[in-house]
């Protein structure tokens, strides 16, 4: 047991949040989880939380200004920093459209949330993943080419399904509602992809895994909210 007034050898973990603060919340909760369990005791992380208001955010990704929003994390994640955060996470998957931007503001490292999944997936033995999140993210490169460069197959919805996911996410998830028939949808999503060839999902929406468990499906489900955290709790650790 640590004797009180001991240093902590732990590194201090920076969470750049509010995006949406639901999720955070599972951040908060998941990493302190992950010390105690590694730890024992009282121990609980080191952690510094800058939570943003989401809806500038999101009006900025609604006006495709992403360099806005570049800016607007990339200053709260030098705040971050001067509060001794010795990482960066970004606590969405989304918002890493702008992860060189912020990176560039900081000398401390982002931890990258597609990278610590392609890891996870890797590790697991998955080729091809079907991968559910906002249409930005299922739709563009930033988020896709981390997959594909580790040598994952990376399946996305139809069309209509992409608008079904990206819909409930921001209509529901983000303003913490949870609806049986829209987990009934993303499990029929989830099916389609599977007969596609899916060897795993990635829910690559930090608040999907509100609605979606792996007791729920069958494939392998890759929950980014709780691998990006594992990941940081790792390094803090190590
Ligand atoms: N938290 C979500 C994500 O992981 C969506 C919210 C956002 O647009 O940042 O992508």
């Amino acid at each position: 047991m640590t004797a009180a007034g001991e240093e902590s050898e732990m590194k201090r973990i920076g969470l750049l949040g509010g995006m949406s603060w639901e999720s955070t919340v599972t951040y908060y909760q998941m990493i302190n989880e992950a010390v105690k369990r590694r730890l024992g005791g009282l121990h609980s992380a080191e952690l510094v939380l800058y939570s943003v208001d989401f809806a500038e955010i999101e009006k900025c990704q609604a006006e495709g200004d992403w360099e806005r929003s570049g800016e607007i994390l990339g200053e709260a994640a030098a705040a971050l920093e001067r509060a001794g955060a010795e990482m960066i996470l970004i606590c969405t998957n989304t918002m890493h459209k702008v992860a060189p931007q912020i990176q560039a503001n900081i000398q401390v490292p982002l931890v990258h949330i597609a990278e610590a999944t392609a890891d996870e997936l890797n590790r697991r033995g998955i080729r091809r993943a079907a991968l559910l999140g906002t249409k930005y993210t299922m739709t563009q490169d930033f988020y896709k080419a981390k997959l594909v460069d580790a040598g994952i197959e990376v399946l996305v919805p139809d069309e209509a399904d992409m608008e079904t996911v990206n819909d409930v996410i921001y209509q529901e998830l983000c303003l913490g509602e949870i609806r049986a028939e829209s987990k009934e949808k993303f499990l029929a999503i989830i099916r389609r992809l599977e007969s596609q060839g899916a060897e795993g999902v990635i829910l690559g929406c930090t608040e999907i895994g509100l609605l979606v468990k792996q007791e729920d499906v069958e494939l392998p489900v890759f929950d980014t909210t709780l691998i990006h955290g594992e990941k940081a709790v790792e390094m803090a650790l190590e």
